[in-house]
């Protein structure tokens, strides 16, 4: 029996059908086993092939046709084992989810027959038609072939589905015919490029003749929620929007914290295990799993890796997710907020950077030397986040963002840095001149001769931060749940090649490389240490103090986008060469446009929910009150109780129909405004404004009419029944 087949007896084929346990030693078989990863090429590549390959992957050297082709025969021959018919050139557009077309391997013969071919050129590059994509004008429709280009640092892979249809997987990045970026990758390629070079050069000034690359690492924690698929298909708001409009709250919410790490259940753990599987085979080094605060609501973090297989694995997870989920006649939600009043989901970005000679650059060394090298990459990365808080806050926009960041369960709309009191001090004091100390009433003094080791144990305490220096590591907590990582780390990696770039120029050029890297450290702390924030970033005194810090407070994502219309901005991403200023304008005005696209859907859900599902249920029960109040009347007998429920019920009846009636006008004018931004403005201040006061109605009305009468599961159904 091949591995594959083993894995697959080993998989759970359905929520409740029998089960054989994976043991420890089928997972070390099964991981990675759908992956044509290095292990394959080295045994099936000949070794000049495979020496080549190793080369354009680590260096970036061009792919010869010739070599190609060799590698894409043996990469058909390796997924035809393995059962795969077709590929597909795997892509980002920027829809934020990912893109395939499949084609077969099959070529013709003259005689009626088909052979199995798959060449270097299909492998390289791929002509999918684009003008379905979002291109924000820069791609022109009459112009509509667009070209994926394989991205060979990320390895190919076979994705399978329940049916046993297999595909090769070939990770791409999609552009335009005159070369701009149409996709999330590309970016973020760039980004990595640019953040390698410029840490590269802070390296070799300080001393460093090894290194020769700086690789930006990401961990991605993935927070989802999981509910019955029955009830799911109940709820119009869920299918089209991902979350619910309406919804009274359960009687019981996240208040006894039971949910958190508690132990799994049994539905729960089966859905798990095979979401496990399925990540292990594609290579996905899924890690960590727990229920999450929220009831109903899990988190998977896989181990850290390089930022664009993090970027590729966190697309995966999601999918997976998705899929398996319906396996176990669940439904899973990636929306940020999939329910008001309980607490949404979100990603963490664990970001760091490594050397090819093996360093954390992030890692308070245990060297003079390494405190150094920390405390210069440190505050490089403290000034960037402080200059660029505002891109920051646009990475981390989306419309279900608006929900949860600042709703004190994620951190506010402000951008902070959590550094921990000890190192806090070091760099207080660095910053005013004083004398470091350090635990242990060690002093740290930046180029003397005799210096302890700094802290290492900084391991952060505070949940509340927006950016948070982790030990190693600093962790972007406010990256939506649903979309891609990309661009939140092509901004981190962007904004910190410019801060490097600035503090290799100044050393290159220094007599005293020592005294200047301790004079750098001084300078952007006490400038940009205003960014630094230990304090609770969840309560009504921090957002003051930021105000009186001038830290911006961006509370929405159409303000937050405007960032990217600054003329600065467009000067950062062309300086470091990450994004041409066209391509900087088409993401503006594709996110601007998407969010009234989202924020459209969800005022036409509200609609069509009130009007042919609440409005209708609630007419049926009113008839029903009167006809018995009538019957009591006849009777002889007083029907106070049920007058004054129709009294009440009747009043929110007659509310929200005209509420509606408003939603709709609203909703309609706001979808005829050509521009963009204008557009945007009106789904964010009138029709969002609009449903929510139509909510309070329909959530009140939800209160009093009988639960068997209510036309979609409750939340306490939901949230506690999945
Ligand atoms: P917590 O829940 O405490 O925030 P987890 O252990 O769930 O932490 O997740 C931490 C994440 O950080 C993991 O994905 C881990 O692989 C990642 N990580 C660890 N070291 C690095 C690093 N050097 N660069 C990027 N990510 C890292
Ligand atoms: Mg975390």
């Amino acid at each position: 029996m091949s591995t594959l087949q083993e894995a697959k007896n080993t998989m759970y084929t359905n929520g409740s059908g029998a089960r054989k346990v994976t043991s420890s030693k089928d997972i070390t078989q099964i991981f990675g086993s759908n992956v044509f990863n290095d292990k394959v090429m080295k045994e099936r590549l000949p070794k000049e092939i495979y020496k080549a390959l190793r080369k354009t992957i680590e260096q970036g050297s061009p792919l010869t046709l010739e070599v190609a082709n060799v590698v894409a025969n043996e990469m058909k021959d390796w997924a035809i084992e393995k059962g795969a018919s077709h590929y597909t050139h795997w892509f980002q557009p920027l829809t934020g989810i990912t893109a395939e077309k499949h084609d077969s391997f099959i070529a013709p013969n003259s005689d009626g027959t088909v052979i199995m071919e798959f060449s270097g050129k299909q492998l390289i590059q791929g002509e999918p038609d684009a003008s379905s994509f979002p291109s924000g004008g820069l791609r022109a429709t009459f112009e509509a072939r667009g070209y994926t280009a394989w991205d060979c640092t990320s390895p190919a892979f076979l994705k399978e589905d329940s049916t046993g249809y297999v595909t090769l997987c070939i990770p791409t990045a999609f552009c335009s015919y005159t070369g701009e970026a149409l996709d999330k990758k590309t970016p973020l390629l760039r980004s990595m490029e640019a953040v390698s070079k410029q840490a590269v050069r802070v390296l070799r000034a300080l001393g460093n003749k090894t290194a020769t690359r700086v690789t930006a690492t990401v961990g991605p924690e993935q927070e989802y929620f999981l509910i019955a698929k029955k009830f799911y298909d109940q709820r119009i708001d869920l299918i089209s929007s991902g979350r619910t409009l309406f919804g009274a709250p359960a009687p019981k919410g996240q208040e006894l914290e039971d949910q958190y790490f508690g132990s799994i259940k049994d539905n729960i753990s089966r859905f798990m295990r095979d979401l496990d599987l399925e990540l292990w085979k594609m290579g996905v080094t899924a890690k960590t799993k727990h229920n999450e605060v929220a009831p109903a609501q899990y988190e998977l973090a896989p181990i850290f890796s390089t930022t664009n297989i993090a970027a590729d694995h966190n697309q995966l997870v999601m999918e997976t997710m998705q899929k398996v989920a319906l396996r176990h006649d669940l439904v899973c939600l990636l929306h940020e907020k999939p329910f008001m009043g309980v607490n949404g989901s979100g990603k963490h970005n664990n970001w760091s950077l490594g050397t090819d000679d093996g360093q954390n650059l992030l890692e308070p060394g245990k060297t003079p030397h390494d405190n150094e090298q920390f405390l210069v990459f440190v505050s490089a990365v403290i000034k960037a986040v402080d200059v660029h808080a505002d891109l920051m806050r646009a990475a981390a926009a989306n419309t279900g963002n608006d929900l949860r960041l600042g709703a004190n369960e994620a951190p506010p709309a402000i951008i902070s840095v959590f550094m921990g009191s000890e190192l806090s001090s070091i760099l207080e004091n660095l910053a005013g001149g004083k004398k470091a100390e350090s635990v242990g009433q060690h002093f740290l003094n930046i180029g003397a001769d005799s210096l302890p080791a700094l802290p290492k144990d900084n391991t952060d305490r505070n949940r509340t931060s927006p950016f948070a220096f982790t030990g190693n590591k600093f962790e972007f907590r406010m990256v939506p749940s649903s979309i891609s990582i990309s661009g939140a780390n092509t901004v981190l990696n962007t904004i910190t090649a410019e801060a490097l770039d600035e503090v290799a120029t100044r050393l290159e050029k220094a007599k005293d490389v020592n005294k200047e890297a301790a004079a750098i450290v001084k300078e952007f702390i006490k400038e940009h240490g205003r960014v630094i924030f230990n304090g609770n970033n969840y309560s009504a005194e921090w957002v003051k103090e930021a105000k009186r810090r001038g830290l911006p407070n961006i509370s929405s994502m159409v303000e937050a986008l405007e960032s990217l219309a600054k003329p600065g901005t467009a000067k950062l991403f062309e300086k470091y060469k990450v994004l041409s200023k066209g391509e900087l304008h088409s993401r503006y005005e594709i996110y601007l446009e998407k969010y009234g696209k989202d924020i459209n859907i969800e005022a036409k859900s509200a609609i069509e929910m009130v009007n042919r599902q609440y409005i209708p249920a609630v007419i049926a029960y009113t008839g029903e009150l009167a006809k018995t109040i009538a019957s009591i009347k006849a009777a002889g007998g007083k029907s106070l109780v049920q007058k004054a429920i129709l009294a009440e019920v009747t009043a929110l009846l007659t509310s929200a129909a005209k509420k509606v009636a408003v939603l709709e006008t609203l909703t309609e004018k706001a979808q005829g405004i050509a521009d963009a931004h204008a557009r945007a403005v009106s789904f964010r201040d009138k029709v969002v404004p609009a449903y929510n006061t139509l909510r309070t109605d329909i959530d009140a009305l939800e209160k009093i009419v009988p639960s068997s009468q209510w036309p979609v599961p409750s939340y306490a159904e939901m949230l506690f029944k999945s």
